[in-house]
């Protein structure tokens, strides 16, 4: 008896492909453009029609394609970026599935005209529909031309899914945008509906932004940073170019924009006290990592590749930002931000802690002819995780201290509490330490004293942000904060944590709500998680705050007695250690 099993034609097969490669014009104008600039194009043109529902055509005097390739590119499975499966580590190319020409013309009517810089005449092909209708020599010169026409016109059910002309026309020049800035050494043009909205000469990166955007050169900052394991070029925008839309961040990976929140978080943290709240900075990012260290094959759409090491490279990213920044800015100390917050309630609430800019994970420490200031510099800015990063995110065996003999104690800067623990000098920075004590508590689920107010207060939420409140609202208060409901969208917050400073309790549970969104949507932690860093972020003392010897004494007590006492729950430093080899160094 016959089974009732068979194979599908390869061309329902390519149908069915395209819907996963070809959701909208867009995705046909991307192809289109990554096949001219694997080509070698120095010169590419696009042209649009009704959104590209009725023509995306791309024109480029890349290699071009004699007759036979003409004809095989077509094929599904067909392409001539890879042969076996271990290129893809060593991808070079945008390309490499050889299924995108396939999977387009099975749902469209495509034609091309394509001449390599062998043959002597072009070659002109239409299909239909996946059906090959004409191939003939033609009149061209060296380069591709190929027209999609009509996409969808043979599957009713997709085309009446596309959105509006503008905004099918918005994601297409997002797309052209993207590629336009990965490689602006080549020139660009875009023709909607027989006008032209895009010319760009080919040059530098800094041009192409300045010819994309209206970022001024000068807001934006060089980023070159080269490491072991990935190099970072681009540029960051000054904080005057934040917006409160996430419109303006390109991060690409070996060519590839990518959608990646969690590394634009790294990076949009990296800015830390810079930004206003709720500001996204402007960036043009390029990661550059060896081929076998990342996979793009993922989704046929290739926006999101995935890092063999993603939380090292976040904390990388962020660092390179906090450094180049750094080196840019003369960073306002913590003591003014605190100054100008308390002094103005109206004004913008910016994170205290202050960035370090000189921190730089990449540096090992290594000896090396320099005065001994320069060194204790060196020092004092290596965090002592640094030759063994790749375990920061990883819960770590540390022992909490029992009885830590503690001595010579003395703030430097209001920032950075100096003390001789057991026999040696240890930095601590105070901010950091105190988070990861409020951090340890809520996790060990002790009770937290909450100090009742004697003007309770009332803060008004946005609804979203009310059904967040309702959700965690037994979480928050185990943290020692007093609040409930109080009418439509408000909370009234009645008592606050007793060790948490009376005057800004009301704008701390707004801060510690938005921080825990963040934490929970971008770093992919879990709610009680992001709530409890949030918590202890907001409620620790902050960089700036003058402490008494008793105060500090206790600080680094308890430090001392956490589970984890050299690094936050995201491999930040708390305490850098000057080991006596490390003293013995300066006077070599
Ligand atoms: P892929 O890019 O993944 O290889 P495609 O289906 O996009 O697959 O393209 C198939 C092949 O057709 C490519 O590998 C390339 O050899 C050829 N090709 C496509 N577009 C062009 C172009 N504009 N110029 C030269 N060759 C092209
Ligand atoms: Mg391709």
């Amino acid at each position: 008896m016959p089974g009732v099993i068979h194979l599908l034609p390869e061309s329902t097969a390519n149908q069915i492909a395209a819907g996963e490669v070809v959701q909208r014009p867009a995705s046909v104008v991307k192809e289109l453009l990554e096949n001219a600039v694997d080509a070698g194009s120095t010169s590419i043109k696009l042209f649009i029609k009704n959104g590209g529902s009725t023509l995306v055509q791309v024109d480029d005097n890349g290699s071009g394609m004699n007759a036979f390739d003409a004809r095989m590119c077509w094929e599904r499975h067909a392409t001539s970026k890879i042969v076996k499966a271990e290129d893809l580590y060593n991808l070079n190319t945008l390309g490499f599935r050889g299924e995108a020409l396939a999977s387009i013309a099975s749902v469209s009517e495509v034609e091309m005209r394509t001449k390599s810089a062998e043959e002597s005449v072009a070659t002109r092909i239409v299909i239909n529909a996946g059906t090959l209708e004409t191939q003939e020599n033609a009149a061209a010169t060296q380069g591709t031309s190929i027209a999609v026409k009509n996409l969808f016109y043979n599957i009713p059910a997709r085309k009446n899914f596309l959105k509006s002309i503008t905004v099918e026309t918005k994601h297409i020049f997002e797309e052209y945008q993207r590629i336009a800035l990965a490689y602006p050494e080549i020139s660009f043009e875009f023709v909607n509906q027989g006008k032209e909205v895009s010319k760009l000469q080919g040059g530098s990166l800094l041009d192409r932004i300045s010819d994309l955007f209206s970022v001024k050169k000068e807001d934006l900052i060089v980023a070159d940073e080269h490491t072991d394991i990935v190099d970072f070029s681009g540029f960051l925008g000054s904080p005057k170019t934040a917006k409160k839309t996430r419109g303006g961040q390109y991060l690409f990976a070996n060519g590839r924009f990518i959608k990646d929140h969690y590394l634009n978080h790294a990076i949009s943290s990296g800015y830390g006290g810079l930004l206003e709240e709720k500001s996204y900075p402007f960036f043009v990012i390029f990661l550059q990592v060896d081929p076998a260290k990342i996979d793009v094959n993922i989704h046929p759409t290739k926006h999101e590749v995935k890092f063999e090491d993603g939380r090292y490279v976040y904390t990388l990213l962020q660092s390179v930002v906090k450094k180049t920044l750094g080196a840019h800015f003369v960073v306002p100390t913590a003591s003014q931000l605190s100054n100008a917050i308390n002094s103005n309630p109206t004004a913008p609430r910016l994170h205290v802690t202050q960035p370090d800019g000189r921190f730089n994970p990449f540096e090992t420490p290594k000896p090396r002819v320099a005065t001994s200031w320069e060194k204790l510099d060196d020092l004092l800015n290596t965090p002592i995780s640094n030759t063994r990063q790749p375990d920061i995110f990883t819960s770590q065996e540390e022992q909490p201290v029992q009885s830590a003999d503690i001595g010579g104690i003395f703030q430097v800067d209001n920032t950075f509490i100096v003390a001789k623990i057991e026999g040696e000098l240890s930095l601590i920075n105070q901010h950091r330490a105190h988070a990861q004590i409020l951090f340890e508590r809520y996790e060990a689920k002790q009770t937290i004293a909450s100090q009742q107010l004697l003007f309770p207060r009332t803060v008004e939420l946005s609804l979203a942000d009310m059904n967040l409140y309702l959700e965690m609202q037994s979480d928050i208060n185990a943290m020692g904060f007093d609040t409930s409901e109080f009418g439509k969208n408000v909370i009234i917050i009645n008592g606050l944590p007793s060790e948490l400073s009376k005057e800004d309790g009301a704008s701390i549970v707004v801060q510690i709500l938005d921080d825990f969104k963040t934490n929970y949507q971008e770093l992919k932690i879990n709610k009680k998680e992001a709530l409890k860093q949030a918590a202890a972020k907001n409620a620790a003392i902050k960089a700036g705050k003058s402490l008494e010897i008793k105060e500090m004494e206790t600080l680094v007590h308890d430090l001392l007695h956490c589970k984890q006492h050299t690094h936050t729950a995201n491999g930040l430093p708390i305490i850098v250690k000057l080991t006596k080899s490390s003293l013995e160094r300066f006077f070599q």
